[in-house]
Formats: structure tokens, C-alpha cells, sequence
């Protein structure tokens, strides 16, 4: 499972690979009803040329990241 490789040769790390928060679906609620930012369930790395997933994660650190950026934006 380490070091894949998407359709198009990129891998974890790179800059094309996004880091895609995932919100459970009370979060989608909250964000589209409230505007409030919910923390992230996981983050999905997904390339932004062929949209293949490079696999997900729960680290909390790279969740708080994804929540204080959407805040601070
Ligand atoms: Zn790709």
C-alpha cells in the first residue's frame, strides 16, 4: 500500500495530489445550513489530474491543518 503510484505518475507528497477532507455527513449539514466549518472525518489524497485516490488518513494533525485553513480563509 506504500508508495502508490496514480494513473498519471504522481504520488503522495506531490503537489498534484490534493489533500481532500472528508466530512461525515452531519458535517455537509453543518457547513451547508451554518456555514461552520466541521473537522474533517478524514483526508482522502486524491490526484488533481486523474482523480485517483492514493488513500485516506486520520492523522489528527493533518485534520486540524484542513480545519484551521477553511477557518483563517
Ligand atoms: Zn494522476
Amino acid at each position: 500500500m506504500r508508495n502508490r503510484v496514480c494513473h498519471c505518475g504522481h504520488r503522495k507528497g506531490d503537489p498534484e495530489i490534493d489533500e481532500e477532507p472528508e466530512y461525515p455527513t452531519w458535517g455537509w449539514i453543518l457547513l451547508s445550513m451554518f456555514g461552520m466549518t466541521p473537522r474533517p472525518d478524514h483526508i482522502v489524497f486524491r490526484c488533481l489530474y486523474c482523480r485517483a485516490s492514493l488513500g485516506t488518513s486520520r492523522d489528527p494533525r493533518l485534520l486540524a491543518r484542513r480545519s484551521e485553513a477553511k477557518q483563517a480563509a
